[in-house]
């Protein structure tokens, strides 16, 4: 079974999250800051509310595949 990336602290639980590979560039809160935003930490971002409708899982998706370091995961349910 393939190892996932460790999730940053402040991720809220659930399919999507943000690694320690994040830097920060904030892709990910500008496509969908209504899932990601800057930790309180403020070493990487979070995923502070889980997507629960097709269109916001299409968003985080969206936000995944913008990140240019591979930090957002998304758990297969
Ligand atoms: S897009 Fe990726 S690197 Fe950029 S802030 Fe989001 S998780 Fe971090």
């Amino acid at each position: 079974m393939k190892t996932l990336p460790s999730r940053r602290a402040g991720n809220v639980p659930g399919r999507f999250y943000v690694n320690h590979e994040c830097i920060v560039c904030a892709v990910c809160a500008d496509v969908a800051p209504g899932h990601f935003r800057l930790g309180d930490d403020e070493e990487g971002n979070i995923v502070y509310r889980q997507p629960e409708t097709e269109s916001e899982i299409a968003d985080c998706r969206e936000a995944l595949e913008g990140c240019p370091v591979e930090a957002i995961t998304e758990v297969p349910e």
